[in-house]
């Protein structure tokens, strides 16, 4: 599977190639970045999360929720960059979170208050403001940017490479800095934690990363170069206002060392698979060992707790997961 031009991943053409992303990826051996998190801390969870809805398919909460609110609000804001003035895309994005937090928590939701509608709107004006010198001078070209590469293996790769995988994500758009004609990528991240600690971790996390070495692939517009990933993080809090902006840069040992990481996670993954005798329990719960320290994570419980703890029993009412990053609203 060969990149496309970028310039063909607007986001209407992204989404009508939701139904061939569902087919494609059913069919391959494909990670993502929350994919390769749960393999790389608790290898019983992944498994119990490739078998089974009721893990990284499923909710985590208010936060989530929320979260999920806010993004739909930036989307609608920035989708509206350069057609609208700032004013009317600021009052277009607020009904467009007060829709989605009605339509997600219910018209009279029983929430903590940090995550109400009034909060909602109060922490986006907020962050709408921080940024507003910088909005005119960062065009928008995608704002939800799906994408699907293959790694092959390459000269170099260690020996035991030998079969592709898929990689897909979807980030939080694309941006065109028109002074210098660079791209930079785009996360947003909302968060309970301090924004400009979260930042900080996400400087260093394999996610960005994975964009730029992803969406790197891709043919670009000319006169274009990719430079970095801009991250914004949002803290949702009850009184506290804070969103923090970092322009991230990646160095060419980095992302190399992203992908070197990425096979090698993989491969080991590849290995207990290989190893296991999926006809005997034993044998999975042998091979696909726990990772104690995990069951209690920044999301609470695992949600595979019962299961360890009680046996895999308790899972045989659950379906199969056949979640997918890409056509997942
Ligand atoms: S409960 Fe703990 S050991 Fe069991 S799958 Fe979850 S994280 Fe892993």
């Amino acid at each position: 599977m060969q990149p496309q031009s970028i310039l063909t991943h607007t986001k209407l053409e992204a989404l009508s190639l939701k139904s061939q992303f569902q087919y494609t990826i059913e069919n391959f051996e494909w990670y993502d970045n929350s994919r390769l998190n749960i393999i790389q801390a608790c290898k019983r969870k992944a498994y119990y999360t490739l078998m089974f809805s009721g893990g990284l398919g499923s909710t985590t909460g208010n936060g989530a929720t929320f979260g999920t609110c806010v993004h739909y609000a930036n989307e609608i804001y920035y989708n509206n960059w350069g057609r609208y003035s700032e004013t009317d895309r600021r009052a277009m994005a607020i009904q467009a979170f007060v829709r989605k937090h009605r339509e997600l928590f219910g018209e009279d939701p029983q929430v903590d208050t940090k995550h109400t509608e009034n909060r909602g709107i109060a922490i986006l004006t907020d962050y709408f403001q921080r940024f507003l010198a910088e909005d005119p001078f960062l065009r928008p070209i995608d704002n939800e940017l799906r994408f699907i590469i293959t790694i092959y293996p390459e000269p170099g790769d260690p020996d035991y490479f030998t079969t592709p995988f898929l990689y897909l994500g979807r980030c939080d758009g694309l941006w065109l800095r028109e002074r210098d004609s660079s791209l930079w990528i785009r996360e947003l991240k909302t968060t309970s934690q301090q924004a400009s600690k979260e930042l900080e971790r996400l400087a260093v996390d394999r996610q960005p990363t994975s964009y730029f070495y992803s969406i790197g692939q891709f043919p670009l517009p000319d006169q274009t170069q990719l430079k970095g990933i801009i991250c914004d993080v949002i803290q949702v809090a009850a009184t506290k206002f804070e969103a923090a902006r970092d322009y991230i840069y990646k160095t060419p040992k980095q992302i190399l060392l992203w992908r070197a990481h990425t096979i090698r996670l993989v491969e080991h993954w590849r290995e207990i698979r290989d190893r296991t005798d999926f006809a005997s329990k034993w044998s999975v719960e042998k091979e696909y060992y726990q990772e104690t320290n995990e069951c209690y994570s920044k999301y609470g419980q695992c949600p595979f707790y019962q299961a360890c703890r009680f046996g895999e029993e308790i899972l045989s009412s659950k379906e199969r997961n056949l979640w997918n990053p890409l056509t997942a609203e």
